[in-house]
């Protein structure tokens, strides 16, 4: 008999089982549909193996047992930019599922009123937001909307120290302690909420837009023809029509995390969003928004205008403008609820709470750190020496005779110029310290 035979007849399974992963080699397996679509059931993540929590593992792609050596790839879905968008309809939005998908904890801070959704018994005593221990474990409501996409970790978490510290020993103007102490000693892996808008915009433009002339008149007195220029004022209008694609806007609450580190932490690449899922999740924190969709679209509106305002007057012949008016329509607008992969830690120095991130996707390191500002006055005092030197030997020596002016004049030369480069590296430094 040959082998051809014997699989002749498809076997299908009885009606209400599917098959499920198998764990030996070239058996398959069927178990019964589980009792709800598996997308409404809170998924339980102990080890079917030994019991333990399981957790998302970066390298592994799934959901892994550190005791017992488990590994379940997650099924998901490469969806990329094309993920599915929602048109801004109330519909839409009570069609969307809401909850993690799964039973989490909430996490509350009571030091910077900061929620962070936890995993069902981690064991985490410090806010990823401030490092402050007063936080205190309670149920999740579920009443927030269920993000669609996310892009997972890529960056493993062993390799966010070494690029932490390597980013804290830049920079002379901090204190020593950053590169010689053990300043952060752990990062949270946290997805972050995210909004993206897709619009298209219809820019009207009016403005007076002014012409250089140049004209030639006689000049009586000194009995010549001169040249002179001036500008001529002209009423135009004018449209330019943008695509608006995924423009991000942050869901978290700027008083617990730092916009201005978080938009350092950009870009953040879309072609690798994935379906959601919770596995995901497993073992890892997660902020559900706290901007709303409604004033996350304002703020949206607010930054497409300033981007249709820039294409305005870069549709204008002159830039020479006055009396600019815009229209803008939006039309076509859509919205998607993602979650993007940061690490977060924070850290007290002589009192104060610094925030550190890692895009937890490109490895890019921002955050803030302290000043040593007597550093920085040192330097400003060193670039502003030449300048004031020079002039003062200057001042006797002019009363002398040509050198003293040419010292005087060289001084304040020196002077200007290096008062502008301490302003400059005044304004960096505060920057870097700042939240
Ligand atoms: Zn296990
Ligand atoms: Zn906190």
């Amino acid at each position: 008999m040959s082998e051809d035979h014997i699989h002749t007849q498809p076997w299908s399974p009885p009606e209400g089982y599917h098959q499920v992963e198998s764990r030996v080699p070239g058996v398959v397996v069927f178990a019964p549909e589980p009792e709800h679509a598996p997308d409404d059931q809170a998924v339980s993540y102990a080890c079917p193996n030994c019991g333990a929590n399981t957790a998302y593992d970066v390298a592994a792609g799934g959901v892994a047992c550190e005791y017992c050596g488990y590994v379940a790839k997650v099924k998901t879905a490469q969806v990329g930019r094309f993920a599915d968008d929602f048109e801004f309809t109330l519909e839409t939005l009570s069609q969307a599922r809401q909850g993690w998908g799964t039973q989490r904890q909430v996490l509350h801070c009571d030091s910077c009123g900061a929620d962070l959704s936890i995993s069902e018994g981690a064991l985490t005593t410090v806010c990823a937001f401030c490092a402050s221990n007063q936080v205190n474990v309670i149920t999740s409501p579920q009443e927030t909307l269920r993000p669609r996409f996310l892009i997972p970790f890529k960056i493993p978490p062993e390799e966010t120290l070494p690029r932490a510290k390597a980013w804290l020993g830049k920079g002379w103007y901090h204190p020593d302690a950053l590169r010689s102490n053990v300043i952060v000693r752990r990062f949270y892996g946290l997805y972050l909420p995210f909004w993206t808008f897709n619009a298209m915009v219809n820019a009207k433009w009016r403005a007076q837009i002014g012409y250089q002339q140049t004209e030639r008149h006689y000049n009586a007195s000194q009995k010549r023809w001169e040249t002179r220029t001036r500008i001529v004022w002209k009423w135009e209008s004018g449209q330019v029509n943008l695509t608006i694609d995924d423009l991000l806007i942050s869901g978290s609450a700027p008083q617990h995390l730092s916009h201005r580190i978080l938009g350092e932490l950009n870009p953040f690449n879309l072609n690798e969003l994935v379906a959601y899922s919770p596995d995901f999740l497993a073992g890892w924190q997660a902020q559900a928004y706290e901007t709303t969709l409604p004033e996350a679209w304002e703020m949206g509106k607010k930054n497409i205008r300033e981007l249709a305002k820039k294409a305005c007057y870069q549709d204008m012949p002159s830039n020479q403008v006055r009396n600019f008016t815009m229209h803008a329509d939006f039309s076509d607008e859509s919205w998607r609820y993602i979650l993007l992969p940061v690490y977060l830690a924070a850290y007290r120095y002589e009192g104060k709470v610094y925030q550190v991130m890692v895009n937890g996707q490109s490895g890019v390191v921002a955050g803030s750190k302290p000043v040593a500002w007597w550093k920085v006055w040192l330097a400003i005092a060193a670039i502003l020496t030449p300048g004031t030197f020079l002039t003062l030997i200057g001042l006797p020596l002019a009363l002398l005779g040509g050198l003293g002016i040419l010292a005087i004049a060289l001084g304040i030369i020196l002077f200007v110029g290096g008062a502008i480069i301490s302003i400059n590296l005044y304004q960096h430094v505060r920057k870097s310290e700042s939240n």
